[in-house]
């Protein structure tokens, strides 16, 4: 099995509510706390195994805002785990999912370093490394209904914009999607051959907001108005 998520930059509103949802879950899980820092003082700060980027791209009229959640893309041949000195960082070989043994980590910061995705963060609190676990306490949870075994992220996302799957299966949701929305990885040209995917998002048409636009359109909504209150 090689586990993984799909991510529509198509559909994503930007609205982190699965930031949110993997802090929720990663905070009360059984994995132990994802550390805040100061969380009612002035400048609040802590461990984020998801954070949302957003991107204005293209010239106006053809601009468009790209929101771009980034977590651990769980790499085939994983970077953070071949410079890892302890062997804390390990690739699982079951289903793929990159994981990191708390009780080896020494919180070097090596792998934060050799992460080209940005996806691990050092807890300061507790001295040691944290990142997306792909959820591994909910998606074999077998005292969960079969609905529900899927990561957090997946199960909050309001625009469903994520998908969670086995990409060697190509008959999983996953792989459909790939192949045919043209999903692709994230800078593949690095080589770590990362698990999860984007589906890109389609290009849009330019809004027509000028004046005479505008006008034309609130004419036309008084007029509908006006021969609904007549018939
Ligand atoms: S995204 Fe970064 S942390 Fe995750 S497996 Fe790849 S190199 Fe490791
Ligand atoms: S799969 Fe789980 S741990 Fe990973 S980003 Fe989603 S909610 Fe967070
Ligand atoms: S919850 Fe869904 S729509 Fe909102 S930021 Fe995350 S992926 Fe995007």
């Amino acid at each position: 099995m090689k586990l993984g998520l799909v991510i529509d930059l198509d559909v994503c509103v930007g609205c982190h509510a699965c930031a949110v949802a993997c802090k929720q879950w990663n905070t009360s899980g059984t994995l132990g706390a994802l550390t805040d820092y100061a969380p009612y003082g002035r400048n609040p700060s802590g461990v984020w195994f998801n954070r949302i980027r957003h991107y204005e791209v293209g010239d106006f009229p053809h601009n468009k805002t790209v929101n771009m959640p980034l977590s651990c893309m769980h790499c085939e041949d994983a970077e953070c785990v071949n410079v890892c000195p302890t062997g804390a960082s390990y690739k699982r070989k079951e289903d793929g999912i990159v994981l990191i043994d708390q009780d080896k980590c020494m919180g070097c910061n090596y792998c934060a370093w050799a992460c080209p995705y940005g996806a691990r963060e050092l807890d300061r609190a507790e001295g040691t490394m944290k990142k997306c676990t792909l959820c591994i306490d909910r998606i074999y949870d077998q005292y969960l209904p079969p609905e529900e075994r899927q990561p957090a992220c997946v199960l909050t996302c309001p625009a469903h914009a994520r998908h969670f799957g086995d990409f060697d299966n190509p008959l999983s949701k996953v792989s459909q999607l790939v192949r045919e929305r043209g999903g692709t990885t994230l800078m593949p040209e690095l080589g770590y051959q990362p698990t999860n995917h984007y589906l890109p998002p389609r290009p849009t048409r330019p809004i027509d907001t000028s004046a005479e636009k505008q006008t034309s359109l609130m004419h036309k909504v008084k007029e509908w108005v006006n021969k609904l209150i007549t018939t």
